[in-house]
């Protein structure tokens, strides 16, 4: 197995999103990303340098974690060529691979087998002109994998935020054919407020916390 990447951290935690919220998982956290999202919570990730490590070690360093779940997120975990081999190598060995990425680069080539969480950005990230439909049609037209290996995430700071991504829902009809999940900006919104939102537009989204914010202190690193 060849090849490196730059990582910036390996630990084992619960899983704080997603339908796999609640679960063990190893999580690999790979260092780098080119976009600034105003209320990115990984912006270390984002910022320092990382360290270069194998697959190999990386694969080995996810063995001694012992869960069946692993997930590879960022910092942009997509901006690195050696991720598709990582990610295959993953799945060869039997994990059930989840990655994360923020939305803004195709996913087309990522294994089948590996059930991805898209970043749809909202406009309070400041990135939202730069999120890359190309993954939401061909994930429609069940184009490059199972729709079930995929998962839409929209993070809401306001009212404003809610309003453009129900607007955003409903022009793709992403709803009736896609898990999409809907979380807050920790400590921006209250829950109970977008809980209340989704209940009256009766919205078919599945609200998220970040489970692991509320299990530890909301900025502890290795979570
Ligand atoms: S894409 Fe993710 S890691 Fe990059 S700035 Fe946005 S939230 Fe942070």
């Amino acid at each position: 197995m060849t090849g490196s990447l730059l990582v910036s951290e390996l630990f084992l935690s619960i899983q704080g999103e997603s339908t796999f919220a609640g679960w063990p998982c190893s999580f690999i956290r790979l260092a780098g990303c080119n976009s600034s999202c105003r209320w990115c919570d990984t912006r270390y990730a984002a910022d320092e340098a990382g360290r270069t490590m194998t697959i190999s070690e990386i694969t080995a360093s996810v063995e001694t974690m012992k869960t069946p779940l692993v997930e590879i997120t960022g910092g942009e975990p997509l901006q690195q060529n050696n991720v598709y081999t990582l990610l295959k190598t993953l799945c060869d060995k039997g994990h059930t691979v989840l990655l994360e990425t923020g939305g803004f680069l195709p996913v087309r080539n990522v294994d089948p087998r590996v059930h991805i969480i898209i970043d749809i950005k909202t406009p309070s990230s400041g990135e939202h002109e730069k999120n890359c439909i190309e993954n939401i049609e061909r994930t429609i037209a069940n184009s490059d994998r199972p729709r079930e290996n995929v998962e839409f995430k929209l993070v809401i700071a306001s009212r404003r935020d809610y309003e453009w991504a129900r607007e955003f829902l409903n022009r793709w009809n992403l709803t009736s054919c896609c898990t999409v999940l809907m979380g807050t900006v920790f400590g921006s919104l209250a829950p109970s407020d977008l809980a209340a939102w989704i209940l009256k537009d009766h919205l078919h989204v599945r609200l998220q916390l970040q489970l692991h914010k509320y299990i530890w202190p909301p900025d502890r690193r290795g979570v």
